[in-house]
């Protein structure tokens, strides 16, 4: 059998190793922390900082096929497994997509609108492009965001100069983005194989609480011309970029129909963990048939599906209700599909794992919710 070697060992390299491993592959991750949610279910974890070249050379001499779960791969060992290792998605995308000014300029060569932008070096060009966007404006670090971090909504002129001196503390470079006032938050997941063949997901519709995702809603609650339209932008960025594995593009939707691309992630992500029981293929074996240059496997979606986080603050009367007599005599019309990362603090915030609620009735989704009274209705 062959070798898939994977950079990261969180819950998305964890659940890309129990898809492979049905189709035969043998899995390693390089991965710091011990008993990681990879390593748990790899055959091997290479347990090393993510930058250390001796670690990533190890993990090239004993891997057929190396990919990430993570985006932040440092450049001089994506540099030296390019050269010593087969890396099937390159190293370009990761290049652009790791920095947002390079990422929005690839979107728009692709023909996709994302909010308009400007790049941001000094106070000076902070005030002409707020003056110029208007307020609120959303100013971002071009490098290491995420969950809303390395970000600060500018709501008025006065904040200018501390948001410019907070964010600019990060040494990275800095982007303002107009403020997009949509109506809802939408991604498409698309794979792309070596060989050409493309495919994307059907969109999630997603709701973040303080800007971690809370939950994904499939059907999204949108028209159906939007819906394809949202799959054939995401499958033009995929093309343009000759991206190879999965690609998330996240968009907003505005009130009038119009699409912006917010971001891409060249990776699986938590919007399409969905998949793994609604899909006819789920988005990790996509992946790795992507990865391993095989047929990609068809998209269609079997069921409506709710997806919804589990964060540290919800595990205990999370596993309370399930062991609840409540839990096995309710007659719910929710089918729930607990997946759990082997994470062994529960601490707040964390992502601890997801249940993909099946259910032909959204309502009935956000009634199991409630009654478990761990989560916010849907809005
Ligand atoms: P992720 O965890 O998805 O990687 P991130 O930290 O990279 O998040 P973004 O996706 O850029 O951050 O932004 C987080 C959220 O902030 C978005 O999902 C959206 O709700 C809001 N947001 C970001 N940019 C804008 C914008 N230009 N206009 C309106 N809302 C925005
Ligand atoms: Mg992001
Ligand atoms: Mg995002």
């Amino acid at each position: 059998g062959s070798t898939i070697g994977v950079l990261g060992g969180g819950q998305l390299g964890r659940m890309l190793a129990l898809a492979g491993r049905n189709m035969g592959y043998r899995f390693v991750t390089l991965e710091p922390g011990a008993d990681s949610p990879c390593g748990q279910v790899a055959d091997r974890q290479i347990q090393a900082s993510y930058g250390d070249v001796d670690a990533a050379r190890e993990l090239a001499r004993v891997s057929d096929v190396i990919t990430y779960e993570f985006e932040n791969v440092d450049a001089a060992v994506t540099k030296l497994l390019t050269q010593e290792a087969h890396v099937p998605q390159g190293s370009a995308l990761l290049y652009t997509t790791q920095h947002r000014l390079r990422e929005k300029r690839a979107i728009e060569a692709a023909g996709v609108r994302v909010a308009p932008y400007a790049e941001i070096t000094s106070e000076e060009d902070l005030r002409a492009a707020v003056g110029k966007f208007g307020t609120p404006c959303v100013l971002k670090t071009a490098t290491g965001g995420y969950d809303g971090k390395g970000q600060w909504v500018i709501r008025s002129a006065d904040e200018i100069p501390d948001a410019f001196a907070e964010l600019s503390r990060a040494g990275t470079d800095l982007v303002l983005e107009q403020f997009i006032r949509f109506e809802k938050e939408i991604s498409v997941i698309a794979a792309r194989s070596p060989r050409g063949e493309v495919k994307a997901f059907p969109a999630a519709e997603n709701i973040h609480v303080e800007n971690i995702l809370h939950m994904s809603i499939v059907p999204a609650r949108i028209s159906a011309s939007v819906q394809e339209e949202a799959e054939r932008l995401a499958i033009r960025i995929a093309e343009s970029m000759k991206a190879v594995g999965l690609i998330a593009v996240e968009m907003f939707l505005t009130k009038d129909g119009e699409l912006f691309v917010n971001e891409l992630a060249p990776r699986p992500h938590n919007s399409g963990h969905y998949t793994m029981e609604a899909c006819l293929t789920s988005q990790f074996e996509q992946h790795v048939r992507a990865v391993c240059n095989l047929p990609l496997g068809p998209t269609e979606l079997l069921t409506p599906v709710v997806m919804v986080n589990v964060l540290g603050e919800h595990m205990e009367p999370l596993l309370k209700w399930f062991c609840s007599e409540e839990s096995e005599a309710s007659d719910s019309g929710v089918t729930p599909k607990l997946h759990l990362y082997g994470k062994d603090e529960a601490k707040t915030k964390r992502k601890m794992g997801h249940i993909n609620l099946l259910t032909s009735d959204t309502a009935k989704a956000a009634e199991w919710m409630e009654r478990t009274g761990i989560w916010d209705s849907i809005s």
